[in-house]
């Protein structure tokens, strides 16, 4: 614990953590030592985490990386986060991210955006660390941390996984309970473990999963051993390549790293054949819509009446108008309008009604190809780390950034991001491994061999 404290001293400029709790955790780690030395040892005793900072800790302040949130400090814990303390676990402190967790480059945080370790900021230039879980990716990379927790309700641990370098796996939809979890989007949303190793990953995933009363959408299945499973190697799986993830002007050197990828499941013993996901395309369209109205629902709750900042004014209503004005970023405004908009009588049909649909056929498609193939391969971002200015002023440019990871949301199911090689660039890149729902295990042992 005390090295790792150091190292989050010595990384600061990267800004990984929003909230650092150094007493908490040398207090907790003194207890992990007394129990180590008495034979008492959980599993995952005296294992130092970083948390991030849209999971309520109890008793330490939980901002979502708002300004809305100011001051709040839950009066409960997330069940996951409580999970981890039960089983032995030091919470390091609380990571930066998008605010709300929207975003993919971790810039949206009030409290300014973490930087990539692969390019400090001593080196000149600095690239984005992914996002939304950017401070939770960056924590693990420089190594301030002995594993981290992330969210995914789009991409938010695989795709910074993918651009620090490091693994993140996003469970099934239910694995994990979202009990505590500033919610985002309720139908996306899921809580994972961002590591430096397949083992790693493995073995917080099972301190994490199981059915949670307290989450009605969690669902009542028995956690397999992960950590027992791995190791089995690949020979024999079917391993499936969508097309449609082939996309036209993908650069050479992602593609590339999709080739070794393959090739390693090929010496391994694994056939890998191709598939198709034929409503890929409309993906994206319909995850920012059911995205963006779920969230302008979940973040109605903000009102400056009952959590973190209050902007005093003549009404009521101006105080609420003040409050969310000033509270809230530019791209959680733009979300809510969006959300809003396409959650009103008028629009219903056309466009919320229309993308669950489309949900439903993304998903299918994917029960489709799993009766072919035991997983699927294809990269997890279709860029290496790039400068923070770039899609800045143009959102949709940003929101393309998300294409291979947010179909995985919409159906449900599990993924891991591994290291898949570095780019031209010299940064790293990730390979994404597709499971069948609450088939963990095979995504973590073909990751494992994947990468
Ligand atoms: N980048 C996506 C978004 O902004 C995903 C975010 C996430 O997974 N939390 O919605």
């Amino acid at each position: 614990t005390r090295a790792y404290l150091a190292q989050m001293d010595a990384t600061r400029d990267l800004n990984a953590y929003i909230t650092e709790t150094a007493d908490r955790a040398l207090a907790a780690a003194k207890d992990a030592d007394a129990r180590l030395q008495s034979g008492n040892a959980r599993p995952l005793e005296g294992l130092p985490l970083a948390i991030k900072d849209n999971f309520c800790t109890k008793g330490v302040l939980t901002t979502a990386a708002s300004h809305i949130l100011d001051g709040f400090v839950p009066p409960y814990e997330s069940t996951v986060t409580s999970k981890l303390w039960d089983a032995g676990a030091i919470l390091l402190g609380k990571t930066n991210m998008d605010e709300f967790a929207m975003g993919s480059t971790s810039g949206t945080s009030y409290y300014g955006a973490p930087k990539n370790p692969h390019k400090r900021p001593s080196d000149g230039a600095t690239v984005v660390p992914g996002g939304s879980s950017g401070g939770s990716a960056v924590a693990v990379a420089a190594k301030t941390c002995a594993a981290a927790i992330g969210s995914d309700t789009g991409g938010s641990i695989r795709q910074p996984a993918s651009l620090c370098g490091v693994v993140g796996i996003k469970p099934t939809y239910g694995r994990c309970s979202r009990f505590g979890i500033v919610a985002y989007a309720s139908s996306l949303d899921q809580a994972g473990p961002i590591t430096r190793s397949v083992e790693d990953a493995a073995i917080v995933l099972q301190a994490i999963s199981g059915h949670d009363p307290k989450d009605s959408t969690s669902v009542p299945q028995s956690v397999p051993d992960f950590e027992a499973l791995l190791g089995k190697g690949v020979k024999g799986l079917r391993i499936g390549i969508p097309k449609e993830y082939r996309v036209a002007g993908m650069p050479a050197d992602v593609e590339r790293a999709w080739a070794e990828g393959i090739k390693r499941l090929e010496a391994a013993g694994a056939t890998v054949v191709d598939v198709s996901l034929p409503h890929t395309k409309y993906a994206l369209a319909a995850y920012y819509i059911i995205a963006m109205a779920e969230a302008s629902s979940n973040l109605a709750r903000y009102d400056g009446l009952r959590f973190g900042l209050r902007v005093p004014g003549k009404t009521l209503d101006d105080m609420y108008r003040k409050t969310r004005a000033e509270g809230f970023g530019a791209e959680v405004r733009r979300r809510i309008l969006i959300g809003t908009f396409v959650l009103s009588a008028g629009y219903y049909d056309a466009y919320y009604a229309k993308a669950q649909k489309v949900r439903a056929l993304i998903r299918d498609d994917f029960l489709e190809a799993f009766k072919t193939v035991d997983a699927l391969l294809v990269p997890t971002s279709p860029v290496s780390a790039f400068p923070p200015g770039e899609h800045a002023e143009d959102p949709v440019a940003m929101w393309l950034v998300d294409i291979y990871t947010i179909t995985v949301n919409l159906a449900g199911l599990p993924a891991i991001s591994v290291p898949g090689g570095l780019a031209d660039d010299g940064l790293p890149l990730g390979l994404q491994v597709i499971g069948r729902p609450f088939d963990e295990a095979t995504v973590l042992e073909v990751g494992r061999v994947a990468q």
